[in-house]
């Protein structure tokens, strides 16, 4: 017997036409090249995306062609977010610490017609610009007067690209599976593969990343995502706040300037931001050092890479900040698991609350997780049993763009994720490691993460990585590789001292090798893959 109810397509469209009406007046303040802070409203920001799918289609943009941004959170991108997919194009967001080399092939693989850049990256494209035939013309993120001097052909700023057109435009009616995004992963192993994001899943996506125990967004928030738009969406912060009517903060190109942000926080009276690790380092360390703080605040979202407990202790004990720990990727949208407290847990100790917290969380309903052993078996949540994450859902990545067939996923259809992690009895899971980066000293796994996590708690560390190394007798031992905060210093011995009591005994490496910096990724992440490179020759004693 087929329900009687209706069937409405679950469009960006849907969203923006419901925030034009209900929340007009919500505003989206923005930190740009050109402006410190410009101000305006939804209803402003989607006058001017109408104007902009004007221009696109004049221009001869059509559906399903690729529009590509190389840009900052700020109010242009955020109008490209809404016009190119509500006009049946698709926004392919691009990341622009790649290398130029990957930007090259990303921008050819995904056949961009035009691309939309801040001003800051058109040095990059001046470098590429006979390598990309299909881009037909560059539109700079500026009005005219903040133009600047380039050797690019085929070049207009942004303002002059609308300013010609009306602000009605008849937005056509999609279907709900159209694609309407497209990120590539930062490709830490061979080419960087494309993500293509449909209406429907980024619809699904951000009604549950507005749920009470994953974001718990509502007018009464203001948010400042920090995560960038070329990156998963900004873990879908543009659309779910206009879904539910948040003001926004964009923060532009000064994502990691502690002074800057808590400028934006206290002046806007911020209330949730969301980053990588490595952003609240930024953030803690300019609040610590100008004795400031931020009392609007009340939590941060810690995901991209582990978040270690140092950083959630002194957003508590210093700024009264929850900190949400949560895990995903490009491929799953990226929300896959978010850690907020259950009931009835408010009577753990602190103690065995850090633990529950150093966890990335547990699934949000429409993600089905499951750790999977090496032999194809599905583990117990146990909170011990230890294998690959695999998830399946209706904001999971069913085949790469114009790579369909590959073996990204298992039999049964579920997404190898190249995690491992263990899920406990409440459903908490834990990411151990990334395939490729596991340790096995004497048959049993080592936890680099955990290692890093311990070593980072220590103030005279800056930042660290675990790799293994080979030895003799237990085939792998950890190496820690550590930088040290400035102005301070700690010898070997202390380091590995330290770790005495957070760690199992037997995890605890034998050799620390200090580094002035560690090679990062596009993503802000330590590559471990140029690490292993490094410290090839190095064998444990
Ligand atoms: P890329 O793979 O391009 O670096 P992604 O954002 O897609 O960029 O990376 C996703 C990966 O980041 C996950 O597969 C996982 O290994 C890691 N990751 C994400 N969140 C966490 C977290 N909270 N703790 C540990 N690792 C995480």
């Amino acid at each position: 017997l087929a329900g009687q109810m209706m069937t409405q397509p679950l469009t960006i469209t849907s969203i923006m036409q419901f925030a034009d009406r209900v929340f007009p007046e919500v505003e989206v303040v923005s930190f740009t090249a050109d402006n410190p802070r410009h101000r305006y409203t939804l209803k402003d920001a989607f006058k001017r995306a109408r104007q902009l799918a004007n221009a696109l289609a004049a221009f001869g943009i059509q559906t399903g062609d690729r529009v590509a941004t190389l840009a900052w959170n700020d109010y242009r991108h955020f109008e490209l977010y809404y016009a190119v997919p509500c006009s049946g194009a698709v926004c392919h967001t691009i990341n622009p610490r790649l290398f130029p080399e990957q930007l090259e092939y990303i921008i050819n693989h995904a056949d961009d017609k035009i691309i939309f850049t801040d001003p800051t990256f058109l040095p990059l494209l001046e470098n590429l610009q006979h390598k990309l035939p299909t881009v037909q013309k560059i539109i700079v993120l500026s009005d005219a007067a903040s133009m600047p001097q380039t050797t690019l052909q085929n070049i207009d700023n942004y303002e002059d690209f609308i300013s010609n057109y009306v602000d009605k435009f008849d937005w056509p009616e999609i279907d709900e599976n159209t694609a309407s995004g497209l990120c590539y992963t930062s490709g830490t192993t061979g080419n960087p593969k494309g993500v293509l994001y449909s209406h429907r899943s980024c619809v699904l996506h951000s009604y549950a990343a507005a749920l009470p125990d994953t974001m718990n967004l509502s007018s009464k928030d203001v948010i400042l995502p920090i995560v960038p738009m070329f990156h998963v969406n900004a873990w879908s912060i543009p659309y779910c706040a206009a879904m539910v009517g948040a003001k926004i903060v964009f923060p532009g190109s000064k994502m990691g300037d502690g002074e800057t942000l808590e400028t934006l926080i206290n002046s806007e009276q911020v209330t949730l931001s969301a980053g990588v690790p490595t952003v609240w380092l930024a953030l803690l360390n300019y609040l610590r050092d100008s004795g400031k703080k931020v009392p609007s605040l009340n939590r941060v979202i810690v995901g991209g890479a582990a978040c270690p407990l140092s950083i959630m202790e002194e957003f508590e004990r210093e700024h009264n900040i929850y900190t949400h720990h949560s895990w995903g990727m490009t491929e799953t949208s990226p929300l896959g698991v978010f850690n907020s407290p259950k009931a009835g847990m408010e009577n753990l100790s602190q103690d065995e609350l850090n633990k529950i917290r150093l966890k990335q969380g547990r699934p949000v309903f429409g993600v089905d997780l499951r750790i999977v052993a090496d032999d194809g078996s599905e583990q117990p949540w146990d909170g011990e049993s230890i294998g690959e994450v695999r998830v399946k859902g209706n904001w999971i990545c069913k085949s790469y763009y114009k790579l369909e067939g590959s073996d990204s996923h298992d039999n049964k259809g579920y997404l190898r994720t190249g995690d491992v992690a263990c899920i406990d009895q409440r459903g908490y899971m834990h990411i151990t490691d990334r395939t490729k980066d596991v340790i096995k000293s004497g048959g049993e796994w080592i936890s680099s993460i955990e290692l890093e996590n311990a070593a980072i708690g220590h103030p005279a560390i800056h930042e660290t990585a675990v790799i293994g190394i080979p030895h003799p007798k237990w085939s792998e031992r950890p190496l820690l590789i550590a930088v040290k905060a400035p102005d301070k210093n700690i010898s070997a011995t202390e380091l590995i001292a330290y770790l005495e009591g957070k760690v199992a005994k037997w995890w605890i490496p034998e050799e620390v090798a200090f580094v002035d910096k560690l090679p990062h990724t596009a993503t802000g992440k330590v590559s471990k893959k140029d690490l292993r490179i490094q410290f090839e020759k190095f064998t444990s004693s």
